[in-house]
């Protein structure tokens, strides 16, 4: 027989295999079972057309982890699917003329073969593709849930708006100086009715179930904390001299006799009223120009301070002081009330707005050390210290945000009824409207009587409609749609108007992994009893980008639809891990312009091609504009899927980063090469052990041989079965790997049964890692496939050590080793290096002067 190693022949011979007899079927719950469930799941990929190595490293992880359970006898979900709606798809069709639902299933076929040629143990059954009507069907029924529960609503916000194409624009499609990607005309605010999830509802559960996600990084668990942002301080009302109240919140409650002005949003609604009529005009004009900017632009910090006085003044509450109100776009409407009282000695940006426009500095908080005068500091204190100026409270201890001063604040305000203690989050609702064409309609009917109407559910789904045309300019929107816009009132059948906005892709993705649990089902989005068996997901794979929007979307859904009873549980991901990225040598020029390998000439001298100047050599993410990705393809057709996989999994711990290098990929293709040759001649050996007969290994009756070899088998079992629980060290397991093929291949009597035991357990451990060649190699040697064997147990008898190994050193310098038995004391171990003949040849004619003895390793003798 052929003894050479040749992925490309076994690994699609495998992959064929493993289809036809549905070894990754995913098996419903039985009253048999003993281990229970594990849902394995890899974050699913937009199908962008090409599988690039950050997926291969996203989905490799996954994959071990679930061919592990699945031999350690679970019942294990390993679905796939597509996050297909989305802008992506769109531009594509707007620039080659495709519909987005052909340039999309298109992409989902390729991408699915070049996963099928990773050997990524799917149960492809379970495959959803979220732009599908079946599937998008129950993201609209579920938008439904959400509208029932009050959970849904519409409110008009502030969106770009072109005015040429007619359309609104993500953030993303304004350039730098604030014009449309497509048409290039300024971009505009333009305030229109949206739809909005009241996620803010779920804020304070949101944070504290935080506390349940033990297995979740905590660098993923504290993003998530500060996005939803959760402060305490106070409500405060100011009273305008014209009369109208002006609520304010605050963290700071104790600098309230700090505040020297105060500062309104330019939306804020009662800026037009505060305005007096010399101040109008200016006002108008700083409306309109902060209309004009986004949040970010508005809020850098360092940024010079704008602003305009309305004209009119308020009362400080706590000491009944004058204080002019002014109008700043610093001040977000959507942050607190829109309003701030503005205390310059102690808040930073309220420092530079008061230097600009010479408004007044009082000093609230002295540190003890040292006294500022609010004419002559340079800069806000917002440290800790005494309070001062501050009427009731002086002689208070202030802290930063926290501390007795705020507590005194707020108990003070309380009593004299002019503000309360407060809890304020910085989560907003979350915007889930898109005026765009390919995404799931919101299924929402409106009637001039009825208002929004939902469709029914038996009217479900809200199909797109498919005569959509796209070309260089024009984006279609659904209002373009007259026939599908135009429907009468499921409520009174009037004449009344489809919804023709879409739903925010992260709504798709935000239920993807409760579906998998119930993925063919016709008449529910699922089954309440196959979710509560499926979920939560137990572990979870995926790149960190997604540490807030989709993790906390999807948390938020998981919370809504257990409150309406749907399912059971309170978070969908037990167990979450954030894989690193993979990164590839850049070249870069002093301007950071990255060149690509191929227009160098000398590598290990790297220069400019244009210039001559070197180049600056560094690891980065693989990207296309990088010139530095590696296409998984080109890996797999060298060197085939096995190999990438044992690479990858090799290079780095799975969170870690992962710089690529060509001679490591080499190095374990080296590697399998051997396994292969070793297992190969095992299984050509006349008589050799069947795996049947390494089952009633009696540890007694081996030789000393025997026991050193089968204690490498099993140290390799121990420490491989300990390496995927737990952090899923996959680097060192496949270096235990290595090193019992190296025990293997040292050992020179190979017909013994110790042996066989060693080669059938290194194939064992390396399937996970290497799928195809160790069903290749199995099929050599046994029955069945080798994914369908349980998972080598260690055996305590085969790790005791008879003997150790120890090493011999004369004056510090190791000159040699000896087999002792493993029991032997200080004073043993010194007698048998003694009497070995490594110290009778080193210590002859010398007089020994000292010895040292490390229990288990070595003894050094001190001789002159
Ligand atoms: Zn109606």
């Amino acid at each position: 027989m052929e003894l050479r190693y040749s992925p490309a022949d076994i690994e699609s011979k495998w992959q064929t295999y493993w289809a036809k007899h549905e070894l990754y079927k995913a098996p419903e719950k039985t009253d048999a079972e003993t281990k229970g469930k594990f849902y394995a799941l890899s974050m699913f990929p937009y199908p962008s057309g090409d599988l690039h190595m950050g997926h291969v490293r996203n989905y490799t992880i996954t994959d071990v982890v679930a061919r592990v359970r699945r031999m350690q006898g679970y019942r294990v979900l390993h679905p796939m699917g597509w996050d297909a709606f989305g802008l992506p798809a769109e531009n594509a069709a707007i620039q080659r003329g495709v519909p987005p639902a052909e340039w999309t299933l298109k992409n989902i076929e390729q991408m699915r073969e070049q996963l099928k040629a990773l050997g990524l143990s799917y149960d492809w059954n379970r495959e959803v593709a979220t732009c599908l009507p079946n599937y998008y069907r129950w993201t609209q029924w579920i938008f439904l849930q959400f509208f029932d529960a009050g959970l849904a609503y519409q409110k008009e916000a502030a969106v770009n708006w072109d005015p040429i194409d007619q359309t609104v624009l993500a953030n993303e499609q304004v350039d730098s100086e604030g014009k449309s990607w497509r048409s290039g005309a300024k971009v505009e605010r333009k305030l229109l009715r949206q739809w909005f999830f009241k996620i803010t509802d779920y804020a304070d559960r949101l944070l504290a179930d935080l506390d349940q996600l033990s297995g979740w990084p905590e660098r993923v668990k504290t993003m998530q904390a500060n996005w939803i942002g959760k402060s305490t301080g106070a409500q405060v009302t100011f009273k305008a001299e014209s009369g109208e109240d002006l609520l304010i919140y605050t963290t700071r409650p104790d600098t309230l006799w700090g505040a020297t002005f105060m500062v309104l949003s330019p939306e804020h609604s009662l800026i037009n009223s505060l305005t007096t009529p010399e101040q109008a005009d200016a006002i108008k004009q700083y409306q309109d120009a902060a209309a004009n900017l986004s949040t970010i632009d508005r809020t850098a910090e360092g940024r010079e301070k704008t602003g305009v006085w309305t004209g009119s003044y308020a009362v400080n509450p706590v000491n009944d002081q004058k204080i002019p109100i002014w109008t700043a776009d610093y001040v977000m409407m959507d942050y607190g009330t829109g309003a701030i009282m503005a205390v310059p000695a102690h808040d930073q940006r309220d420092f530079e707005f008061a230097r600009k426009f010479d408004l007044p500095v009082e000093v609230v908080v002295q540190p003890e050390d040292e006294s500022f005068n609010g004419k002559t500091m340079e800069q806000a204190y917002a440290h800790s210290g005494v309070m001062v100026n501050s009427g009731p409270l002086n002689g208070v201890i202030a802290g930063k945000g926290e501390g007795e001063s705020v507590e005194c604040a707020i108990a003070y305000l309380e009593k004299q009824s002019i503000g309360q203690g407060t809890t304020n989050y910085r989560l907003r609702d979350w915007l889930v409207s898109r005026q765009r064409y390919w995404g799931a309609p919101i299924p929402i009917v409106h009637c001039p009587s009825c208002g929004a109407v939902p469709v029914p559910d038996s009217d479900l789904p809200v199909e797109l409609p498919t005569n959509a045309e796209f070309s260089g300019k024009s984006v279609a929107s659904l209002a373009k749609f007259d026939d599908w816009v135009n429907v009468s009132c499921p409520n009174c059948q009037a004449e009344a108007k489809r919804e023709t906005d879409t739903m925010d892709t992260f709504l798709d993705s935000s239920w993807y992994f409760l579906r998998y649990a119930d993925a063919n089902n016709q008449s529910e989005a699922f089954s309440k009893t196959k979710v509560d068996d499926w979920l939560p997901v137990d572990q979870y794979v995926g790149g960190i980008e997604h540490a807030i929007l989709h993790l906390l979307y999807s948390r938020f859904f998981t919370k809504v639809l257990k409150d309406r009873g749907l399912l059971s549980f309170d978070e969908p991901f037990q167990r979450l891990l954030t894989q690193g990225m993979v990164q590839a040598i850049t070249y870069k020029t002093a301007e950071g312009k990255s060149i690509a390998a191929t227009n160098i000439t000398d590598l290990d001298n790297p220069t400019d091609p244009e210039t001559g100047d070197p180049l600056q050599v560094s690891f980065t993410k693989m990207s296309k504009s990088a010139f530095n990705g590696v296409p998984p393809a080109e890996v797999l057709a060298k060197y085939g899927a096995d190999t990438a996989r044992m690479f990858i999994l090799f290079k780095a711990p799975p969170e870690k980063d992962l710089e690529w290098d060509d001679a490591d990929v080499e190095g374990q293709y080296r590697f399998l090469n051997r396994v292969w040759r070793s297992v190969t001649e095992f299984s050509q050996m006349e008589n050799a052990a069947s795996f049947e007969t390494i089952k009633g290994i009696e540890q007694t009756k081996l030789s000393k041989e025997d026991k050193v070899l089968r204690r490498a088998t099993h140290t390799a079992i121990k420490e491989i079965s300990e390496d995927i629980e737990g952090d899923y060290q996959f680097n060192t397991a496949i270096s235990e790997l290595m090193k019992l093929s190296n025990a293997l291949n040292d050992t020179k009597d190979k017909a013994t049964v110790a042996f066989a035991e060693g080669i059938y357990s290194l194939v064992l451990l390396i399937a996970p890692f290497a799928p195809h060649i160790a069903d290749e190699l199995w099929s050599q040697m046994a029955k069945g496939s080798v994914h369908q064997q349980a998972w080598p147990v260690v055996e305590a008898d085969a790790l005791v050590a008879d003997e150790i190994t120890l090493v011999i050193q004369i004056m510090g310098k190791t000159r040699g080793t000896l087999q002792v038995p493993a029991g032997a004391d200080k004073a043993e171990l010194e007698n048998y290096a003694r009497e070995s003949e490594i110290a009778q040849k080193y210590l002859e004619g010398k007089e020994i002067k000292k010895v040292i003895v490390v229990p288990g390793k070595l003894v050094n003798f001190v001789a002159v």
